[in-house]
């Protein structure tokens, strides 16, 4: 079985834990979050946006995304109203626990499928370590970024490999690691070597997404391979770090060169396997958008983002009626005056003019005016901005969570798909504007 991988993107959010609220909660303070604005919604489109041609595909959409408020067709919905999926697909959606391997072997057969996984979900206990977020799309076809030359899976007559882990992590994590990890592994990677008459040396190396830390160089002495690494943070619940660990998988890749062969393991009571090659196009076929870090999560923000922030004034009919035309930035343009007015209204906002056509506002411009708002009710400083938009129609909305600094007049910026707030239950996106630099 041979499964060709055309092009990758992926999405690493900007937020980290300060590091007094990372030591208090017992994990390290460089692992990246997503902003207050951002979910698991908002972080598939920020992966499906780096695929560099347009996320059209013949082929079903293979959802991984954990939980979240939107059940598989409403994300489906959104993704494509916002742009980033043409029309409308069979959704093969995964369960959260599903891995990276699962997910790739879910591809098999299916030619110009798309993939989407999201890594985002916080610990009920707001005390206990949070894990990583990351998100990324694939886009199978040709084998330009990578070929998947093999994929296993080791099930093992056991209680549920994580299910009763404590928030800390197993009770005995040198025996996992011993046991399992080793063991498991050893046997996992003995199944795609075999499968694809390749030998352990000729790997780069193996990246291993486990439930307990590793002992890197031990484990590659063991298994006769050149190196080990582990994706960011550990594997607190299984596919927990599906995203991370695919992520991790592509750029030891990138870094290696076309040809090179790399194992990726996910391990707890048994596990899945891949084995990749790199493509001839690893390089430019690869895209990964991780800007410097931006903001931070203190005590206060860490709690308020664990919150369920019940608002009333969310209307399921407006949402209906009106989020199509708006996130879908359709706009009319005036026959007489060329006028672009947008959100649609029946009339020109220039002349009056009824003589108008449909017109798809673009998503990148510069700003015009801003303000900072300082609403009793919110609970921060908003900054609003005024965009006037590459070929017309002006654009008013938020900046952004994660920015490194307000905007000024002038400045070129991009729209984004965020959370805007969460009402009746229901989460409510619109575009805001990031800085395009
Ligand atoms: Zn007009």
């Amino acid at each position: 079985m041979t499964i060709g991988i055309e092009l990758a993107g992926a999405y690493v959010p900007r937020y980290r834990l300060e590091p007094t609220l990372a030591q208090a909660l017992g994990c390290p303070s460089d692992i990246p979050l997503h902003a207050p604005d951002e979910d698991a919604l908002t972080l598939l489109w920020t992966a499906l946006e780096q695929l560099t041609d347009h996320a059209a595909s013949s082929g079903p959409l293979i959802l991984r995304s954990p939980a979240g408020e939107l059940e598989p067709r409403a994300l489906v919905a959104y993704l494509a109203v916002a742009g980033r999926l043409t029309e409308p697909r069979s959704v093969l959606a995964m369960s959260p626990q599903t891995g990276a391997a699962g997910v790739i072997r879910a591809a098999a057969g299916h030619g110009s499928a798309i993939a989407a996984l999201a890594d985002q979900e916080r610990p009920a206990d707001l005390t206990a370590a949070p894990s990583s977020d990351c998100s990324i799309a694939l886009r199978f076809g040709a084998p330009r970024a990578a070929e998947v030359l093999g994929v296993a899976s080791l099930a093992v007559l056991s209680f549920d490999r994580w299910a009763r882990m404590a928030a800390d992590g197993p009770p005995d994590t040198r025996f996992v690691e011993e046991t399992l990890v080793a063991g498991d592994g050893a046997e996992l990677l003995g199944q795609l070597l075999a499968g694809a008459r390749v030998a352990s040396g000729q790997l780069v190396g193996v990246v291993v997404s486990a439930a307990v830390g590793i002992r890197h160089h031990r484990l590659a002495k063991q298994w006769q391979v050149p190196r080990v690494w582990s994706p960011l943070g550990v594997e607190r619940t299984a596919g927990r770090l599906a995203g991370a660990t695919l992520l991790a998988a592509f750029e030891r890749l990138r870094e290696a060169g076309p040809g090179a062969l790399l194992a990726v393991l996910e391990l707890g009571w048994g596990g899945d396997g891949l084995l990749l090659r790199a493509g001839p196009e690893i390089g430019t076929a690869v895209r990964t958008l991780a800007d410097p870090p931006c903001g931070s999560y203190d005590y206060r923000r860490w709690l308020r983002a664990g919150a369920d922030t019940p608002d009333t004034w969310t209307s399921p009919a407006k949402l209906r009626r009106e989020t199509g035309n708006l996130l879908g930035l359709a706009a009319r343009r005036c026959a007489s005056c060329r006028v672009v007015t947008f959100p649609v209204n029946e009339s020109c906002e220039g002349c009056g003019s009824t003589d108008t056509s449909a017109f798809t506002l673009a998503r990148r411009g510069t700003v015009v005016s801003h303000n900072l708002d300082r609403l009793f009710a919110a609970p921060e400083e908003v900054q609003m901005v005024v965009v006037d938009l590459d070929g017309g129609g002006r654009f008013f909305g938020q900046l952004v969570a994660d920015t490194s600094r307000w905007v000024v007049v002038g400045d070129r910026v991009r729209l984004a798909l965020r959370l805007l707030h969460r009402g009746a239950g229901m989460p409510h996106y619109f575009w805001k504007v990031e800085l395009d630099d």
